[in-house]
């Protein structure tokens, strides 16, 4: 009798397994394990809009073409992105992303959307490097399908299948956003094909807080064996993204960068940067306080940045924030910052925005939202800083340069319009001008936000 009802036991594998298993087996050819091979991906995706797009006096809803070469070892030791991006503008990104790459919170970041593709999650899920459990029955569209919660090392995702077919249906997590709250990102797949003995997914879409983001199709597929693992570092170059809108639709989370240090490093006269590796903050004194640009980062990070300049500046409160603009790159520790100061500054266009995000916070604790429309200065009766806001900018629409006179330091953070995109003389003229109109001349330092303190050079096109 007890050898009968062990038999049951062990005959019947848990649900959650053997859910897994039976998607593994509708993925490849008999006798064959996910995990041993390597995908190659064309995708083509059309992008609608991103967080970007809660700006009521922005652009529309940000709308790109976006193609992705991925690579992957299914057993998750590999894996690279490259990525081009058109914008309706005439505007092109490239990028390549690497997982393992130099940068963890990068790669971190690479993980957790890569981790969403259903092959790559369901070979982690079957080789047991993630774990598994049962979970209730999701509902959809009118019907119940079986579910898996599976435990990633960035948090947990839930996998629904197709009763019928058994292949993955969706994949789901939870996102938190410093700005924008917690909202669930979906990965739908609606068709898949065959790539040798595998079958990936065709086409999918991507939604964030129920609204669809992006359509994306695989153009081109190929699966072979992988190779043994040789344990060496890859080639790669390390990864290097300059697109912080795209960034934020690829990793809508954002925000956990980390305590990091923060490098105080004199530019000029009373004029500081911190350094840190979520970028600069500029600071400048004021004869009783201080006024920075830009919050670049969140939690640990920003009450970082904040606990030096406490330090550093034990007279001197902060009491002002400038927001370059509004990307996450720049303003995910607005609240924190908030907190801390009496007035933020942020161009024309981004008022609402700010103010809207403000009321999270307790209403004596909200600082004053001031804009620049299009000029404003702020002094202290002898340093004077001029503020200029870059009206129809490429790359956000709530663009500002701020000036500090005296000490001829000049902040400009992604103003830059490259050579490639067809406004790029157009908009060297319009920089020329700005510049101008805030006094910037020659001996003038030009701080990037990115680690970068130039000499000021007249703009290229100035004919
Ligand atoms: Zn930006």
């Amino acid at each position: 009798m007890l050898a009968i009802v062990l038999s049951i036991i062990c005959a019947a594998p848990a649900p959650a397994l053997a859910l897994a298993a039976r998607a593994e087996s509708a993925m490849v050819d008999k006798g064959a394990a996910l995990a041993g091979y390597s995908l190659t991906l064309e995708v083509e995706s059309r992008w609608f809009a991103s967080g970007e797009a809660e700006i009521p006096e922005g652009p529309p809803a940000f709308a790109a073409l976006r193609s992705d070469r991925l690579e992957l070892r299914l057993d998750g030791s590999e894996a690279r992105r490259k990525v081009h991006v058109a914008t309706p503008d005439g505007g092109v990104v490239d990028y390549q992303e690497q997982l393992g790459g130099g940068d963890a919170a990068e790669a971190r970041a690479f993980e957790r959307t890569l981790g969403m593709f259903a092959p790559w999650l369901m070979a982690q899920i079957t080789s047991k490097r993630f774990t598994v459990k049962a979970t209730p029955k999701l509902a959809l569209d009118g019907r119940k399908l079986p579910a898996l919660a599976v435990k990633t090392p960035d948090g947990l995702l839930t996998v629904a299948f197709d009763p019928d077919t058994g292949l993955p249906l969706v994949v789901r997590r939870v996102v938190s956003h410093p700005l924008r709250g917690r909202r669930m990102y979906e990965l739908r797949y609606t068709e898949w094909r065959s790539a040798g003995p595998l079958r990936v997914p065709k086409a999918w879409t991507t939604s964030l807080g129920g609204e669809a983001i992006a359509y994306s199709t695989v153009r081109d597929a190929s699966a072979v064996k992988a190779r043994a693992t040789s344990g060496k570092p890859s080639d790669a170059p390390p990864a290097a993204a300059e697109a912080d809108i795209v960034r934020a639709m690829l990793a809508p989370t954002g925000g956990e960068v980390g305590a990091r240090q923060w490098q105080r490093v004199s530019v000029a006269e009373g004029v500081d940067r911190l350094s840190g590796r979520a970028g600069d903050i500029l600071v400048v004194e004021m004869r009783d306080h201080l006024v920075v640009f830009d919050a670049p980062c969140a939690g640990a990070c920003a009450d970082a940045a904040l606990a030096e300049l406490r330090r550093a500046y034990p007279k001197k409160p902060v009491r002002t924030l400038v927001l370059s603009h509004h990307h996450d790159a720049r303003a995910l520790g607005l609240l924190a910052f908030a907190l801390a100061v009496d007035q933020i500054i942020v161009a024309a266009g981004a008022r609402a925005w700010t103010e809207k995000l403000l009321q999270r916070l307790p209403k004596k604790r909200r600082p004053v939202v001031l804009d620049v429309a299009p000029q404003r200065a702020i002094t202290d009766g002898t340093r004077v800083v001029r503020l200029t806001r870059l009206v129809d900018h490429p790359h956000a629409s709530t663009l500002i340069m701020g000036y500090v006179q005296d000490a001829k330091v000049l902040w400009a953070v992604d103003v830059a319009v490259g050579r490639d995109h067809p406004l790029h003389f157009d908009w060297n003229e319009r920089l020329s001008r700005a510049e101008r109109s805030l006094g910037v001349g020659a001996s003038a330092l030009v701080v990037d936000g990115r680690g970068s303190v130039a000499p000021h050079t007249p703009l290229a096109s100035v004919r």
